[in-house]
């Protein structure tokens, strides 16, 4: 497969990705669907204004891709074979304006998100912060090995890459000392992977785990920004509130299920067998190589703090919609589902400074000479993810964000 552009090897968006996003540009301010091939935007409103698609699809002229996502797997596998065939060399039957350079065009949230969930699917890091807070003989609760534990989150503040992040203020109550209201002063970021929802389910009619990939449009980096100083004096009982409703940054471009399929491999042992409805073994992983790079306002780059990769998570997407719709919850297009941070076996591919700082006992040593235990203002946090395959790369690009001072 050869594409009618060059593109780089190494770049993210060759001719096998082809994920989708939503850009608008000075000459046509109107957001619109559109594909990313190399350094190039394809504009896909303008392809089916041509009658390119070979029928008409109506939905790329729409500002987010929740009418594409719903129209269903059919859909999106007939789009995904006819822009490969339009975008092939030996086929290039594409107008100059609907090929723009990627410097041109301003990314917008590519989806309209209607809720938001996010789990807590790595191993590695339940135990992790388990050990932390209450040693490693409790480190997993009494459920995790049974179900993908999770909790609903907030989707009105899901953000677009490179959006700032302004630090939270709340309640925090630190050891031996007495209840203060504070700006945070441990703002972490947790390592994640999105995934949304393309059709949904009817309300009392749970998806089933073997039919769950088929409703699963794509995925996008997600850092799932967190005060773990907020968080540890809120979250008994009913877990995470304040501590990570403030943010939650996505990649722009959606790549698809049909991209990653070539890359997914076998989940880590499920041992004991989850009950029936969570499906039978082995769960489906995907191996997307990711990593973490911090820079603050003293530094000239960024440096990478942590490699991790998807494949280390325990629960599988399709088991964590399963286990969210068993009772009947119904999804919707455009629902959005975080993975929970997803670290690796070792120190150095965790997916949060709670755990790469040991919360605060190990600082980072910064190339500036800075240390680092949580997030300070000024810091800039960028996460990038790819799927290696044979001479070309599924990749997503990245998820970036700037800490800005607390309000007064
Ligand atoms: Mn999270």
């Amino acid at each position: 497969m050869k594409p009618f552009i060059d593109v780089h090897p190494e770049s993210d968006f060759s001719i096998q990705n082809l994920p989708y996003g939503i850009f608008s540009t000075n000459a046509n301010p109107s957001p619109r669907v559109g594909t990313r091939l190399g350094d190039f935007v394809i504009d896909l409103a303008a392809l089916d204004a041509e009658n390119l698609f070979g029928r008409q699809y109506g939905f790329f002229d729409d500002s987010s891709l929740n009418r594409f996502m719903e129209s269903g797997r059919a859909v999106w596998q007939e789009i995904r074979q006819r822009l490969t065939d339009i975008l092939s060399s030996s086929n290039s039957q594409i107008k100059d304006d609907a090929v723009i350079p990627v410097s041109e065009v301003q990314m917008h949230l590519p989806v309209n998100v209607g809720d938001y969930t996010d789990f807590y699917a790595s191993r590695e890091h339940a135990a992790n912060v388990g050990t932390m807070f209450r040693g490693k003989e409790n480190a997993l609760m009494p459920n995790w090995l049974h179900l993908p534990v999770g909790y609903h989150g907030r989707a009105s503040s899901v953000v677009l890459s490179g959006a700032d992040i302004v630090r939270p203020r709340g309640q925090v109550k630190p050891k031996d000392a007495p209840l203060e209201f504070t700006s945070s002063r441990q703002l972490d970021f947790e390592l994640e992977m999105g995934f949304f929802v393309g059709t949904g389910n009817s309300l009392s009619e749970p998806i089933n785990v073997e039919n769950a990939h088929e409703h699963i449009f794509g995925m996008v980096l997600l850092n799932d920004w967190s005060a773990r100083d907020i968080q540890a004096w809120e979250y008994q009982p009913l877990g995470p509130f304040l501590a990570k409703n403030f943010a939650t940054s996505i990649s722009p471009w959606v790549v698809t299920m049909d991209a990653l399929e070539p890359f997914r491999v076998p989940g880590p042992k499920q041992d004991p067998a989850p009950l029936p409805y969570l499906g039978a073994a082995p769960a489906r992983g995907v191996d997307i190589t990711l990593e973490v790079n911090l820079q603050s306002s003293g530094m000239d780059a960024p440096q990478v703090i942590s490699r991790s990769n998807m494949k280390y998570l325990y629960w599988s997407m399709e088991q964590m919609l399963a286990h969210h719709t068993i009772t009947g919850c119904n999804m919707r297009a455009g629902d959005l589902c975080g993975t929970g941070t997803i670290s690796g076996p070792t120190d150095d591919s965790y997916g949060s400074l709670l755990e790469l700082t040991w919360r605060g006992e190990k600082p980072l040593k910064l190339t500036s000479g800075e240390e680092r235990k949580f997030l300070q203002d000024g810091d800039m946090v960028t996460m990038k993810g790819y799927c290696q395959g044979d001479g070309y790369r599924v990749g997503f690009g990245e998820v970036t964000g700037r800490i800005l001072p607390a309000l007064k």
